[in-house]
């Protein structure tokens, strides 16, 4: 076994999940990383529109949502790995994610009884392209940690959106509305959103409107990143 491990590990070394350097077997970031990522402060943010205290909307606009949270800010060392995720396909990333996810729901969620998980879902020819969709893999790693199921194809994506990089706040919900429907009801539960990167909250706050008109009772959403500062002024992502 030892001598197949020692096969696995020379085949697939371990590698930073931000940086790519090689790192310790069980380990996610390299030292460099670890120092540099920037953890959300949960009491920094309201965790209802999920923006920074003295940004939150809450007032101005309705969010379809109870609340919004993540880990990470949406930059540095934690959007690096995000990215390597997405787009190098590194399996770690997902559970490097879904790991820390997990323990921001636990902080901000712990008094609330999930029925389930659901995730925002990619045009098919999208992730025909991509080969995955983050956002159901993010899921998949959170159902195993909370062992709650995920409401698989319950969200689907009808359009494929023009690019929202640079796109005002105001377009943005705009250019969401009806890219999302549900497949099936869910009445009376209590779901678990789950997306890779919130930037304004269009997608959520979509998608949390579709699974309220499908029953649900309410909608929690977490992300891997979160833009918490100026409203809309970060690109990349929803
Ligand atoms: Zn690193
Ligand atoms: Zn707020």
């Amino acid at each position: 076994m030892r001598a197949f491990n020692a096969v696995i590990n020379a085949l697939f070394p371990n590698k930073c999940v931000s940086c790519g350097a090689l790192i310790n077997d069980g380990d996610y970031l390299c030292e460099y990383c670890f120092e540099m990522i920037e953890p959300v402060d949960l009491l920094k943010i309201c965790t209802h529109c999920g923006l920074a205290k003295k940004n939150c909307q809450c007032k101005s606009r309705v969010f379809h949502f109870g609340g919004s949270i993540a880990p990470f800010e949406n930059k540095g060392a934690a959007q690096q790995a995000m990215y390597r995720y997405k787009f190098k396909r590194t399996p770690s990333g997902a559970k490097f994610f879904a790991k820390e996810m997990a323990k921001a729901v636990r902080t901000v969620y712990n008094d609330i009884a999930f029925d389930g998980i659901v995730y925002v879902p990619m045009h098919p020819l999208k992730q025909l392209r991509r080969g995955f969709n983050q956002s159901q893999q993010l899921a998949n790693e959170l159902s195993k940690i909370f062992g709650l199921k995920v409401y698989d194809g319950l969200l689907s994506c009808k359009y494929r959106r023009k690019s929202q990089h640079n796109m005002p706040i105001k377009e943005r919900f705009k250019n969401i509305k009806g890219m999302y429907i549900t497949n099936y009801k869910i009445t009376g539960k209590t779901v678990l959103l789950v997306d890779d990167i919130k930037t304004t909250g269009a997608s959520f706050d979509e998608c949390a409107k579709q699974l309220l008109l499908a029953g649900a009772n309410n909608v929690y959403c977490v992300s891997g990143l979160i833009t918490v500062a100026e409203k809309g002024k970060k690109k990349n992502g929803n």
